[in-house]
């Protein structure tokens, strides 16, 4: 296994990227639209190798690989190079007619040399999407991927600098002190994916230099079921979101509030699918990932032991290999489920008395990422977007409204703040300059402003 960044190395890392950043070498478009298709094929002439760093990291089936990682990263890069010319084209504020001469434009300006910190989950696809965004607005960038990824963080290490411009694009590996000291470097943008424990500490090591940051977090997501609800496509389209990447996954959903009244129906059919995505057991399957970690792996079978809730389907694990079987809980208020995000195969059910009523649940609940509603009724649909904040709102299926790359990708509250996804992405490494050139020519128009004032001076 790769061996991580020296400590003293990281200042120099750092020092470099920003020489290179002065350098202008990271400004001609044409130089980002090479990078971007580099880093294209970097995710395709590589996607058995991330597949299979993945599958030994995360256990992950390798279809998943290919939407969630690979087919992304590509997708997203060469839409990226696409938009390059449309993304930088300055802006034109309204003016008035005397402004005109001033040739007044907003350009966009790269920030400087970013420093992205990648979690474990989709480590491949966390930690190259902001790196498309930092190429495409002409940033540098550091990128730190999780430690607890050892195969996916290596191949990064490994084949970034033989894709992209090695002093402008540089990978850090390591653990807690790696990021600390890389923390203490004065970034120009800190694009930070991961947890809110952490995500407090790097806005805390940011705000020493007043670096701007984008954090990706998450939190539990909940989703609404009502009695209008197609019960069956409900289940199945919950369950899924639930047991991709074992539930790993900052958007899956967290738990379900549904109306009392179809909660029988409502389970039944979560099993139904259950049995019928693994047919022969989640445990055994290859369609079904593992869970990240011993740490993790233990955290998620600790809930299962404390639930008070009653297992409804799943609920067999095995150590050895870190599976956990896709679970269904129906829970009272007060459950241990409830109460953090669960990041796994565990999927509570709780039943409320109305739509109203969830939304009462909600109403003092940290702000999710995404909240999921399956409902037929329009009212109930209104009701639930007027009662609610949320980074996304997505009714109808789980997961699936990630697949609208053009739309801001982001959350609001505890589940962080800016936003991801093309221009988005490429916005988070920009800032905005106004440029204005006011001609000599114009004097004329400013006689009034000079000293010594007058009575006639306020004549306008
Ligand atoms: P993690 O433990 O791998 O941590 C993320 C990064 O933070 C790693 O690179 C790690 O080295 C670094 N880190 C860990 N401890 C640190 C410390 N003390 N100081 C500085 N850096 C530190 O991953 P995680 O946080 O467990 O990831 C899971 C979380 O990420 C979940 O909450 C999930 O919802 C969220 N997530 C959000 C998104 C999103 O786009 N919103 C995407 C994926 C995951």
């Amino acid at each position: 296994m790769a061996s991580y960044t020296p400590l003293d190395e990281i200042p120099k890392i750092h020092a470099e990227l920003r020489e290179t950043f002065r350098s202008g070498i990271t400004k001609p478009i044409a130089w980002r639209r090479h990078q971007l298709h580099q880093l294209a094929r970097l995710a395709q002439e590589n996607a058995d190798e991330i597949a299979d760093c993945l599958y030994k990291d995360l256990g992950r089936p390798k279809q998943e690989s290919i939407f969630a990682d690979i087919c992304t990263t590509i997708e997203l890069s060469l839409l990226a190079a696409s938009k390059l010319e449309e993304w930088t084209t300055h802006g034109e504020p309204p003016v008035q007619p005397w402004q005109q001469s001033w040739k007044p434009r907003v350009e966009k300006h790269p920030k400087g040399v970013g420093l992205i910190i990648a979690p474990w989950n989709f480590p491949v696809s966390t930690a190259l999407q902001p790196v498309y965004g930092a190429i495409a607005a002409g940033c540098c960038a550091a990128i730190k991927p999780s430690e607890l990824t050892p195969h996916s963080a290596a191949f990064l290490a490994k084949t970034i600098p033989k894709y992209l411009e090695p002093s402008a694009y540089k990978v850090i590996l390591g653990a807690v002190p790696e990021i600390t000291k890389a923390l203490e470097l004065k970034w120009d943008h800190i694009f930070y994916t991961g947890n809110g424990r952490v995500g407090r500490i790097v806005s805390a090591a940011a705000a020493k230099h007043l670096t701007p940051v984008t954090l990706e977090l998450g939190g539990k997501s909940p989703v609404l079921v009502d009695s209008t609800a197609d019960l069956d496509l409900t289940a199945k389209r919950v369950l899924w979101g639930k047991v991709v990447n074992a539930g790993q996954i900052c958007v899956a959903p967290d738990y379900i509030l549904a109306e009392k009244d179809v909660v029988p129906q409502l389970v039944n059919a979560l099993k139904k699918h259950g049995q019928d995505f693994y047919p022969n057991g989640a445990l055994t399957s290859d369609s079904f990932g593992k869970i990240v970690s011993d740490a993790h792996f233990k955290r998620l079978t600790e809930l299962l032991q404390r639930t008070k809730g009653k297992v409804v389907f799943g609920g067999q694990s095995d150590e050895k290999t870190r599976g956990i079987e896709p679970t269904v809980v129906v829970v009272e208020e007060g459950d241990v489920l409830l109460e953090d995000e669960i990041f796994g195969p565990i999927l509570p059910v709780l039943a409320v008395e109305s739509v109203d009523a969830a939304l009462h649940y909600l109403k003092d609940r940290d702000y999710p990422l995404v909240l999921y509603g399956f409902s037929n009724s329009d009212a109930n649909k209104q009701k639930i977007l007027d009662a609610t904040t949320s980074g996304a709102v997505a009714f109808g299926d789980t997961i699936q409204h990630l697949s609208i790359h053009g739309a801001p990708f982001g959350g609001v509250g505890e589940s962080g703040h800016g936003s991801q996804s093309l221009q988005y992405t490429f916005d988070a490494f920009s800032y905005m300059r106004p440029v204005v050139d006011i001609p000599f020519q114009d004097e004329q128009f400013f006689g009034a402003r000079y000293p010594p004032y007058t009575e006639k001076s306020l004549e306008f």
